[in-house]
């Protein structure tokens, strides 16, 4: 990364800032960014003479929200104390146009907002849960800021390359992965990929692979799962996949190791399959999964149980977050990105909010 890279953060809270740029700040300084508050040391007042016209937008988008100049905008998801004219809305707004990657902090209440929120793979930004502590969701927001730099550096390097390449080259993914990932619904990352070669195209085409990959490979299993979705789709009690547990150590091969991987673990699924195959004796009709495939890695597993208590599960409920079987929940159409197959909703959830949404 060149000198005078930063994050440019919009918190309104002096503390929450405080906080946050300490957590920053070590692991930027690491990239050679730096970690700039708006509107920087000065007061409001003190900046209103530089704007040109009186413009805010202007004024904001050529001093921060270039992508040239800023690799992440971090955004605090009420802004009460800012005073007007700088929004949520406007920042939102702005990023979108110049496609500078924006994260936010939000606030989520409840299945009803988490249900809306499961529409996130539609937009434009990457959410944090604000429910996290300030030194986690500093954290994570440099994750997300490196995640967008490497996505940036290989983009900006093979310019010239097919995009099928490209994606697979982002996500150091495994052969064979191709047409699983391809599955997704691509909107904009898509359309992105067909513009010109300019650095300011090129920065945008990262933007949107990152928003792509972030907010719907990431979220919805299926090519890649999370650690719960993985052991529903192993058939073993979410418990038996902490981190560093023998079950962990034995599926290395299949991490993912591609950008925001910080935030998993995640791992292929077609990883997960190849283990499986390395453990199929001759006569079986499929692969190993459940307590049968720890006991051939010698391992003593529980085996998953759904939401409603079965021996069952094999898919994973965005709603609850938890394991769920078949029977027991829906797909229902609109509300899940296309090639999320390991993705379900449990019934009685859908049942209760889909009057809402
Ligand atoms: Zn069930």
């Amino acid at each position: 990364m060149t000198n005078g890279k930063r994050i440019v953060v919009f918190e309104d809270d002096d503390e929450a800032f405080a906080e946050l740029e300490r957590v920053m700040v070590p692991r930027c300084l690491a990239v050679g960014a730096k970690v700039e508050r708006y509107p920087g040391h000065l007061k409001w007042g003190e900046i209103e003479p530089e704007l040109p016209n009186g413009s805010i937008s202007n004024y904001l988008r050529s001093k921060y929200l270039d992508p040239r100049t800023t690799n992440l905008v971090l955004l605090d998801f009420l802004l009460e104390d800012y005073r007007h004219p700088v929004s949520r809305e406007l920042v939102r707004g702005l990023s979108d146009e110049t496609l500078v990657p924006l994260c936010v902090y939000h606030h989520e209440q409840g299945n009803i907002s988490r249900a809306r929120q499961t529409r996130r793979w539609q937009e434009s930004e990457i959410a944090i849960d604000v429910s996290l502590t300030l030194d986690v969701i500093g954290n994570n927001a440099a994750v997300v800021m490196e995640g967008f730099e490497h996505i940036r550096s290989v983009v900006l390097s093979t310019a010239t390359a097919g995009a099928e390449d490209l994606v697979e080259v982002i996500l150091k993914a495994p052969k064979g992965v191709s047409s699983s990932i391809r599955q997704y619904s691509w909107g904009r990352a898509e359309t992105w990929l067909g513009q010109g070669t300019g650095e300011i195209n090129l920065l945008g085409r990262a933007t949107m692979l990152g928003y792509w990959i972030h907010n719907q490979l990431l979220q919805f299993p299926g090519a890649l799962v999370n650690a719960t979705a993985a052991a529903s789709y192993l058939g073993v009690d979410p418990r038996e996949l902490r981190f560093g547990s023998p079950l962990f150590e034995k599926l290395a091969s299949a991490s993912y190791t591609g950008p925001f991987h910080e935030l998993g673990p995640f791992w292929w699924t077609i990883g997960l399959d190849r283990i499986r195959d390395q453990f199929a004796l001759a006569n079986d009709e499929t692969i190993p999964k459940g307590p049968e495939l720890g006991r051939r890695m010698g391992l003593t597993l529980r085996p998953v149980t759904c939401a409603k208590g079965e021996e069952k599960g094999g898919y994973y409920c965005v709603i609850t977050k938890k394991a769920i079987c078949a029977d027991h929940s829906v797909r229902p159409e609109g509300w899940l990105p296309l090639g999320a197959e390991l993705c379900r909703i449990d019934t009685d959830e859908y049942e209760k909010i889909s009057p809402y949404v």
